[in-house]
């Protein structure tokens, strides 16, 4: 690359790399969509970065707290890690204009589209945003891949299809097909 940064693959997370069951909050309802696992540790053995940016307004709104969403992230990384699979990082927004935890109920720079978790993962880890990809399977993951200058990369893996403001680089039904067309796509030198 030559600029000396690492490219990174940033992930939603519910709807992408588990199923999204609505404010998830205990590890036993974590169910991976199949495939993600597999995905993951094929970006690990290509040396990118994986990185977790994902909306956790059940915080703001009280539907679960800072351990219980440790705890989920804590089952992920053991399910992940049983096929060799591994996240680098996790970054979390718990915001929500609407929420009613005083102190999370704002309107804030990190919740996405906004960039400001992809900004900071980019400060802490040394990545290389203009090599680096976004997969997500909602809108505000384009708005924010796009904003921040990823390649976007939209799965059908999520609950609903709301309509996209904006469109992303690439479609996918899931993630195992996202990350074979970024290999693919690095492969062969861009
Ligand atoms: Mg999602
Ligand atoms: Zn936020």
């Amino acid at each position: 690359m030559g600029n000396g940064l690492k490219r990174a693959v940033f992930l939603d997370r519910d709807g992408t790399i588990n199923l999204d069951t609505n404010y998830l909050s205990r590890p036993d309802d974590l169910c991976l969509i199949p495939g993600a696992a597999r995905a993951i540790a094929r970006l690990n053995q290509a040396r990118l970065a994986v990185v977790v940016i994902t909306n956790q307004s059940g915080l703001a709104r009280d539907f679960f707290s800072e351990d219980d969403l440790a705890a989920v992230h804590a089952e992920l990384d053991r399910l992940l890690a049983a096929a060799g699979a591994r996240i680098d990082a996790y970054f979390h927004c718990p915001h929500h204009p609407q929420g009613v935890v005083q102190s999370l109920a704002i309107e804030c720079d990190c919740r996405k589209p906004g960039t400001g978790l992809v900004t900071r993962a980019a400060q802490e880890m040394g990545l290389d945003l203009r090599g680096s990809f976004m997969i997500g399977d909602r809108p505000g993951d384009v708005g924010c891949a796009l904003a921040a200058g990823l390649t976007a990369v939209r799965v059908l893996s999520g609950p609903d299809h709301e309509e996209w403001l904006e469109p992303a680089h690439h479609y996918a039904d899931d993630l195992a097909q996202a990350v074979e067309w970024i290999l693919g796509r690095l492969g062969s030198g861009r």
